[in-house]
């Protein structure tokens, strides 16, 4: 770090003894208001700093969806989609490492609301994560898959945006998470950027021409981010682009010949150390015409689910073979196909046919297409379902209720005569003991 940073070595360890800042970015679908002594972070829409870090865990909203803890730096992200006019039409866009799924969110917030988002992960515990996340966060656009980058350099061109966030050293939050520092090598270094280039190259056969790369990684060292991106402009051809705006929040440019990449440093802006380079490619004839490929499928599902869901989604559903009840917007249909040709792309559960519409918790995430009977419940109560425990004062009459708190949804129940039952996910419940919680953030 002296090397890089001559002078201003002592400025950066001098942040490093600093507590790293708390912030959160606001999910448009679910727009909560926050304490007023919350401070926005500039580069983002949506994005807040906190004066302190509250216990998420004991926040219904955060349960909810409403919001996504998130590292200020990496919200830079936003200003890019918005700099490069990708929020003015719908795009398909692809988060290539995308657990567990801070970035997709990003994203999901700039882009326009009728993009097609493909958030893959490669490992397969972290992607049971980014699905919990996609659930809770709420939108119908995005589709998760769970490959190796391998797989995508033998699709034909088909996404405009494609946001690599690659597996790096992680220097850049070596303040945030002290323990992460251990696995630091130079060798670890160099074998992370060997494999930052692998998959980029992998990838690349996937963006259309005129397409837009963004490469970020959370380190500092050289060898990965800019001699990385150096290579995409050198060895593969795709033009490097400034973002001027980037500079006036405090990142730092980054410059190599023709490449330039931007890093954020913790003692030049409040946030930890992303490193961010933006690509296009080049325009050339496109290799294959991919538009339309299949007509929209006609629904196959029951009438009977018209008294859960909103009717106008329901011309739009579709039941697998194993009779989950997933939501395909029509927009979104022949890209869906085509690429789950080639790879298997998961949707949002909305909940399954067993004698009946059974809702699943993905629907309670998207309580906008829900149509059923509604019960809003208060804080304590809200934590007593979250942590599974009887709500004396739950309605139990016959058949299934969205809880809501504040006006969000929170989970299911299903009434059963003399009592009900709590269908809030075992594996997302809270397990920690709530009383000894509260007492120690009093
Ligand atoms: N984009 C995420 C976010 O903002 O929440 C963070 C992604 S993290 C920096 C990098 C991800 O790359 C990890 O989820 C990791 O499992 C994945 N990864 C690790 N090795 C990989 C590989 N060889 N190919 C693709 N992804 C890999």
């Amino acid at each position: 770090m002296e090397s890089l940073l001559s002078d201003d070595h002592a400025a950066f360890f001098q942040a490093l003894s600093l507590p790293s800042p708390v912030s959160i970015r606001i999910n448009p679908l679910k727009p909560v208001s926050l304490a007023e002594q919350s401070r926005p972070v500039p580069w983002c829409k949506g994005g807040w700093y906190l004066r302190e870090r509250p216990k998420f865990i004991l926040d219904p909203l955060w349960h909810a969806g409403c919001y996504y803890v998130q590292e200020p730096s990496s919200m830079i992200i936003d200003l890019v989609i918005r700099e490069l006019n990708l929020t003015k039409s719908p795009v398909t866009a692809l988060d290539l490492c995308a657990a567990p799924g801070g970035k997709t969110t990003i994203i999901n917030s700039a882009l326009h609301p009728e993009s097609f988002i493909l958030a893959n992960e490669v490992n397969k515990k972290r992607f049971s994560i980014l699905k919990n996340n996609m659930i809770r966060w709420g939108y119908t656009n995005v589709f998760m898959s769970n490959e190796d980058p391998r797989i995508f350099s033998s699709l034909p061109p088909q996404f405009d945006l494609i946001l690599v966030d690659a597996p790096c050293s992680g220097e850049g939050l070596f303040r945030k998470d002290p323990q992460s520092s251990r696995h630091w090598s130079q060798a670890n270094i160099r074998v992370c950027s060997r494999r930052q280039s692998r998959i980029l190259k992998d990838v690349l056969p996937a963006l259309n021409p005129g397409g837009t790369l963004i490469y970020t990684t959370c380190t500092f060292n050289h060898e990965e981010n800019i001699k990385v991106a150096q290579n995409l402009v050198d060895d593969v051809g795709l033009r490097s682009i400034e973002i001027p705006l980037i500079e006036s929040h405090g990142f730092l440019p980054i410059k190599s010949q023709d490449t330039i990449g931007y890093q954020a440093y913790p003692h030049l802006l409040k946030g930890e150390g992303l490193f961010l380079a933006v690509f296009q490619k080049n325009e050339s004839p496109k290799r294959d015409s991919l538009k339309n490929l299949r007509k929209t499928r006609q629904t196959n599902v029951p009438d009977y689910i018209n008294a859960s869901l909103s009717s106008e989604i329901v011309p739009n559903l579709h039941a697998s073979k194993t009779n989950d009840i997933f939501y395909l917007a029509p927009e979104h249909d022949a890209t869906y196909h085509r690429l789950n040709d080639r790879m298997a792309v998961e949707l949002v559960k909305l909940g399954q046919l067993k004698k009946g519409f059974v809702p699943s918790h993905g629907l309670a995430m998207r309580a906008h297409l829900f149509s059923g009977s509604t019960i809003a419940i208060n804080y304590d109560e809200a934590l007593q379902y979250l942590y599974k425990q009887p709500v004396e004062e739950l309605n139990h009459q016959v058949g299934w209720h969205l809880v809501t708190y504040k006006g969000y949804g929170l989970g299911l129940i299903k009434g059963v005569g003399r009592r009900y039952n709590n269908y809030y996910p075992n594996s997302l419940r809270i397990r920690r003991d709530i009383k000894r919680l509260r007492q120690a953030s009093d």
